[in-house]
Order: C-alpha cells, then sequence, then structure tokens
C-alpha cells in the first residue's frame, strides 16, 4: 500500500528490510535491540552512531547538544519554557496552524508568551511578513512551527527574532531538508513523520542555553541532565533510536539532505500541479508560497464527494488520505520516504476521478 498518514507515517522500505534482517540478532550480539541494556556497548555503539550520522546530515556543528528524549514533541512545549525563561520572562509566538497554537497555550504555565502572529483568522493558510512582525523587545526567545502538519504551512525561510534566540518544532519536516542549524537556539521534533517510529523526540540546542531551568523543573524535562548523561540518564526508547539510526543512514546514503529535498519538491511539485490543473475541482487553499513540501491538503469542489473520493483511494491501496477531522477534506502526506510512485499513483487517481466526476 502507500501510506499518506500524517503520522506515525511510511518508513523506508530499505530500513525496515534491515531492521528484520537483524531483529533476533544483532550484528551477531545473539540480541534484538529490544533486549538489550541501554548501558551495554552494542547500544552504546548504536546511540552514538545515530548521533554522529544525525549531525553529518544536518551540519549540527560541536557547540550544539543532541539529545534522544521521550514525551513526543508536546512534551517539548513545556520543556522549553521550563529550560530556557524565567516565570517573568517574555517569549515570542508566530502561529502559523494548531501546533504552535498548542504550544503558546502550553507556555503560559511556566512564563509569559505573546502572540505576536496568527493567522488563525484565516484559517492557517499563511506565514507573515518578518519585517511586519512586532517582536517584544526582552522576548527570550521566538517560537515558531517550522511545518504545520494538519493545515500545511511550511516556512521556507526564517524570521531573525531581533534579541533572542530562534526556537522551532521541526516534527513534520525534520530531515526533509538541509537547515542552518547555527540560526536556531532550539531546535526539536517528534521522530514519527519523517526518521523514524514514535517514542522518540529529537532535541538540537546551543550548549549554552542548558543548565538555566527552572527549580520546579522534572528531572525529565530538564536538558542538563540529559545533556550530561548522552540521553541515558533514564531507560530511552532503543529500538526506536536504533530505527532512527537506520533511517539517517539511508539518508546520507541517497546523498544526504540537498538530494532528499530535491526528490521532495519534485513529489511535492507533482501534487500541487495536479491540483493547480484541476481547473477548481481540486483546490488547496495554502498560499502558494508557503505550501509544504511535505503535508498536502485539499478539498474537493463537490464536497460531498470527499468521502468517496478517500473510500475509493483506500480500494486502490492509497491510505489514509482523510483530512484532518478539524479541517476536514483530504491531506496526502508525503514524507522522505514515500516513494515517486506512490505521488505518481495518486496524481492519476485524481485525474481518474475527476474525469468521472466533473
Ligand atoms: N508538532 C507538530 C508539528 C506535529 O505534527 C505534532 C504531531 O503530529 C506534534 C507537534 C505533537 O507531537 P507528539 O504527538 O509527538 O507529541
Amino acid at each position: 500500500v502507500f501510506n499518506f498518514a500524517a503520522g506515525p507515517a511510511t518508513l523506508p522500505e530499505r530500513v525496515l528490510l534491515k531492521a528484520q534482517s537483524e531483529l533476533y540478532n544483532w550484528r551477531g550480539s545473539g540480541m534484538s535491540v529490544m533486549e538489550m541494556s541501554h548501558r551495554g556497548k552494542d547500544f552504546l555503539s548504536i546511540i552514538n552512531k545515530a548521533e554522529s550520522d544525525l549531525r553529518s546530515l544536518l551540519g549540527i556543528p560541536d557547540d550544539y547538544a543532541v539529545l534522544f528524549l521521550q514525551g513526543g514533541a508536546t512534551t517539548q512545549f513545556a520543556a522549553i519554557p521550563l529550560n530556557l525563561c524565567t516565570p517573568d520572562d517574555s517569549i515570542d509566538f508566530v502561529v502559523t496552524g494548531s501546533w504552535g497554537d498548542k504550544a503558546f497555550k502550553e507556555a503560559k504555565k511556566f512564563c509569559k508568551p505573546n502572540l505576536i502572529w496568527s493567522g488563525k483568522s484565516d484559517n492557517y493558510t499563511n506565514i507573515p511578513a518578518f519585517d511586519d512582525l512586532d517582536q517584544t523587545s526582552n522576548a527570550r526567545y521566538l517560537h515558531i512551527c517550522a511545518n504545520e502538519t494538519i493545515h500545511g504551512v511550511e516556512f521556507k525561510t526564517f524570521p531573525t527574532p531581533r534579541n533572542g534566540l530562534l526556537a522551532a518544532d521541526m516534527s513534520s519536516n525534520f530531515c526533509s531538508k538541509p537547515v542552518n542549524v547555527t540560526k536556531f537556539g532550539v531546535i526539536y521534533a517528534g521522530a514519527q513523520k519523517n526518521v523514524g517510529p514514535s517514542g522518540v523526540t529529537i532535541v538540537i540546542i546551543r550548549k549554552d542555553l542548558i543548565g538555566n531551568a527552572q527549580e520546579k523543573t522534572p528531572v525529565m524535562l530538564d536538558y542538563k541532565i540529559h545533556s550530561d548523561n548522552n540521553s541515558l540518564y533514564n531507560t530511552p526508547p532503543c529500538y526506536g533510536i536504533y530505527i532512527c539510526g537506520l533511517v539517517f543512514e539511508d539518508l546520507l546514503e541517497q546523498g544526504g539532505l540537498e538530494e532528499v529535498e530535491r526528490k521532495n519538491k519534485h513529489k511535492a511539485n507533482l501534487l500541487y500541479n495536479a491540483i493547480d490543473e484541476s481547473k477548481g475541482f481540486y483546490r488547496c487553499p495554502v498560499e502558494k508560497s508557503v505550501r509544504s513540501l511535505m503535508n498536502v491538503p485539499f478539498t474537493l469542489e463537490k464536497s460531498e464527494l470527499e468521502a468517496e473520493f478517500v473510500k475509493e483511494a483506500a480500494k486502490e491501496k492509497m491510505l489514509q488520505l482523510k483530512g484532518h477531522r478539524s479541517v476536514g477534506g483530504m491531506r496526502a502526506s508525503i514524507y522522505n520516504a514515500m516513494p515517486l510512485a506512490g505521488v505518481e499513483k495518486l496524481v492519476a487517481f485524481m485525474k481518474d476521478f475527476q474525469a468521472r466526476h466533473a
């Protein structure tokens, strides 16, 4: 099947076959990765390799820590303000979709967030011009969601915070294209869209920002604890980290993130062109310049046909095309691991469906 789910999402077949081949006996150890001590030399080699491959992929400099954590990106909505702010600190939020809005609401419990821009009145279909942003002069950081998974809105360039740091939720476009890590104070991402199974959350943080957590910060949310212990303070999500490591290896073998981005652009163009050339039969509400390469929401002019579209597509083995319940319509998530053949098949199906129902 071709699985267009938003996450957990499709993973590269090569990676799953490799994991299958060493499921019971990881490289002669006589054990599955699931059965290994997280403190043994075998697992240490797995987590160290995963980190070093991720550093190569994204060009992460030595003055940034890479943490493999748990709790999903949702936990980071609290962890970042707890680690970077005092309760009296201001932070700025540019909210371009539901995930950014959730992060903003959570931050209210730990510091003083300001909503300096929201796309809510336009149903989250755009990103503001950075020059127009009225940033708070003493904001500790500016938070963005680099790709809004539900609304399909993606930052193509990044704002420069006036006095502070940039913090970004990259859950749904992590490792989908090259990113200049040095523009950010902190980047975080749940693994379950582009780089692995659910249960692993990756945090990339500038080291000088670590060590100032609010006193009440739970141990599990304190970046210093995790950084001092190389993500092994408690039992980490070992198997998930192992799979992420296989995905990083695969992305490097493909030629790195420039090549990955080239493929992602090609797939996304095919799909957006099919939508735009349908003479209004299909419609994507997102402003063209900020359309996501990863999550493509679209509606049918005849909305009563949407359920039929999803049902017929499923019969053709194209699954999970129903849009998020909060926006309706359809959504095709086309992460790194979605093969070109999957997008080509969807486009052919869309043309055929239109011919039969126009
Ligand atoms: N941020 C974004 C952009 C997401 O797409 C999601 C989940 O889909 C989340 C945060 C929440 O992630 P988690 O379920 O890992 O907490």
